[in-house]
């Protein structure tokens, strides 16, 4: 096995990195490349964007990626990331692969400063991008760092790319919009205002609620439990979010969805019941009538979710129904799951912490789906897990295979109903298309003919005007007559075609209304008014259309 390791700050991760992990695994035949973000780096004292985001950062970036894989080894592990430690753990795992450090050139030159050169260079052949203009200075800084260290530093052969993290965090915080980040991380961004001072998608209350809940949760759950549930919080509210915003749902008038927060908070809290063991959650759903299903009691460790839902009311005063079943449904999931429901039990399965391997699918693969369609994600995600379980010969809960074929079931509705919408749309789009003004100035006339609007006369102006192709003019008796007829032309031109007027002037009870339906102007006068403005005198440039046989 040849192995890559690109080690990084990925503060945010861009494309530069991107291009870099592929270009050394393509040219240097690498079996696999693994962006490895570290928790402390050596040269910085810490890193002033949370973990939480330049994870989820980067997850994102490879949900595109397939080629490229995460190892969060540096996460794991107490102290400072330093390469040699990496390096070493990662040699004595697998003594009999070939292991390749990437990096850039500043890094290549800062490269003696760092701790345990030599280690490094003995443990892992180093591969270099370069970063400055200069070729000559980079063949020759490769050539001094070989008779430095041994002849293990090669070059990735890309061009100069000027891009940097700390550039597109300025650019970001300027309010700027960043090109070289992949479309998720920048989408991430700005929904969390993880650069900037922006609102974001997550209201005041819900980060302060949030806030709040870490800190009573840092109390009795685990570090890495408690990672895990900053992830899904994260996680849930951007599956929920993308989903929003490619539906084109309105958010409320703040610009927030209530589904979303509903989704962070209960995120933080699914697995607050997880300080507990299997027996003392036994005892304690017993003890305090926790509602649950008997095979939850003997089939691994799913209780946690029910028991979590109690918790979560009783200690952490959650009172919102659709956060506490979230966080009650997050093991099993449900037949009929709600959006929040869905969206916290798939967020569960690959938050950004998540560092295990399911069988036939990667997560980065999961999360792209997910991230398509939250629906989808979740099927992909039940059949992950019964897959695993099945494999490893584990009890499986019958409410699994039920939520399976459910979600199945809702994929085949949502995609029947996109099919008739699709349809829908080429529908209208046909008939758009296939109409001219004449069509549209007709259907106008026979309205108004039909209402029995006086004199109804077409006018063709596109020769003399570029207010429109045509005039449509008539006049009514009475006010009431005037708006029949009116309504009667909107109506038609609606049913007929799906357009509506861009503009209308004139009040009903007036003596002219004008529809503006771009290529054409209808206009419909009190007989009083008619006379008073004389339109045909005012166009009279124009040619009257003879219209003897358009009557229907
Ligand atoms: P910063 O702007 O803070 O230096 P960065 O863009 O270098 O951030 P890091 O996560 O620190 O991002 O980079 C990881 C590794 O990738 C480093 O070895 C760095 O030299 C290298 N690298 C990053 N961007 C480029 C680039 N545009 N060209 C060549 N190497 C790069």
């Amino acid at each position: 096995m040849k192995v890559g390791i690109y080690g990084g700050t990925f503060d945010p991760v861009h494309a530069g990195h991107i291009a870099i992990a592929k270009k050394a695994k393509e040219q240097y035949n690498l079996d696999v490349v693994f962006l490895v973000p570290a928790k402390i780096p050596p040269h910085k004292n810490s890193v002033a964007t949370s973990d939480i985001h330049r994870l989820s950062m980067l997850t994102l970036a490879l949900t595109t990626e397939p080629e490229l894989d995460i190892n969060l080894m540096e996460f794991e592990r107490e102290g400072r990331s330093y390469t040699s430690d990496t390096l070493t753990i990662l040699h004595n795992e697998h003594p009999e692969a070939e292991h390749y450090y990437i990096m850039g050139e500043d890094s290549l030159i800062d490269f003696p400063t760092w701790h345990e050169p030599e280690t490094i260079a003995g443990l892992a052949k180093i591969l270099v991008a370069p970063r400055e203009e200069n070729s000559m200075a980079f063949a020759e800084l490769l050539a001094a760092r070989s008779e430095q260290y041994g002849s293990v530093f090669f070059p990735i052969d890309l061009p100069y790319n000027p891009v940097s993290s700390t550039e597109l965090r300025d650019c970001l915080r300027r309010g700027g919009s960043a090109m070289d980040l992949p479309a998720r991380v920048s989408d991430y961004c700005r929904r969390f205002g993880v650069y900037s001072d922006a609102p974001g998608c997550l209201r005041t209350a819900t980060k302060t609620s949030f806030d709040s809940l870490v800190k009573q949760l840092e109390k009795r759950l685990h570090i890495f439990r408690l990672w895990h549930s900053i992830g899904v919080a994260y996680t849930a509210a951007n599956l929920l979010q993308a989903r929003f915003e490619d539906m084109g749902r309105k958010p409320g008038d703040d610009g927030c969805y209530d589904e979303v927060q509903q989704a962070f908070l209960a995120g933080i809290l699914h697995d607050c019941a997880k300080y507990m063991s299997i027996p003392e959650l036994v005892s304690y759903a017993n003890l305090n009538d926790v509602p649950h299903e008997p095979e939850q009691e003997t089939t691994g460790d799913v209780l946690h979710a029910p028991v979590g839902r109690y918790i979560a009311e009783h200690d952490y005063g959650i009172t919102d129904p659709v956060i506490l079943n979230a966080i009650g449904k997050h093991c099993l999931g449900e037949i009929g799951m709600n959006e929040v429901e869905t969206a916290v039990f798939t967020a569960d399965f690959f938050e950004p912490y998540r560092d295990h391997r399911p069988i036939d699918i990667t997560l980065a693969r999961l999360r792209d789906i997910a991230l398509k369609n939250l629906t989808e994600g979740a099927y992909e995600v039940t059949k992950a897990t019964i897959r695993f379980l099945e494999t490893i010969g584990a009890p499986i809960c019958r409410q699994s295979y039920l939520v399976r074929e459910d979600l199945e079931k809702q994929i085949k509705k949502e995609q029947s109903a996109k099919a008739d919408q699709t349809q829908n749309n080429k529908e209208k789009e046909s008939t758009m298309s296939e109409y001219s003004s004449k069509d549209l100035a007709k259907t106008a006339f026979c309205a108004l003919e039909d209402k029995k609007g006086f004199d109804v006369r077409v006018i063709e102006i596109d020769k003399v005007s570029t207010i429109a192709d045509y005039f449509v003019i008539a006049d009514g008796s009475n006010a009431s007559q005037v708006e029949a007829m009116v309504d009667e032309v909107q109506m038609r031109l609606y049913r007929d075609y799906r357009i509506e007027p861009k503009r209308v002037e004139g009040a009903r009870n007036s003596g002219w209304i004008l529809l503006d339906y771009g290529d054409i102007v209808v206009h419909v006068f009190s007989s009083q008014d008619r006379l008073f403005y004389d339109l045909e005198r005012v166009w009279r440039d124009g040619t009257t259309v003879d219209t003897a046989d358009w009557k229907e």
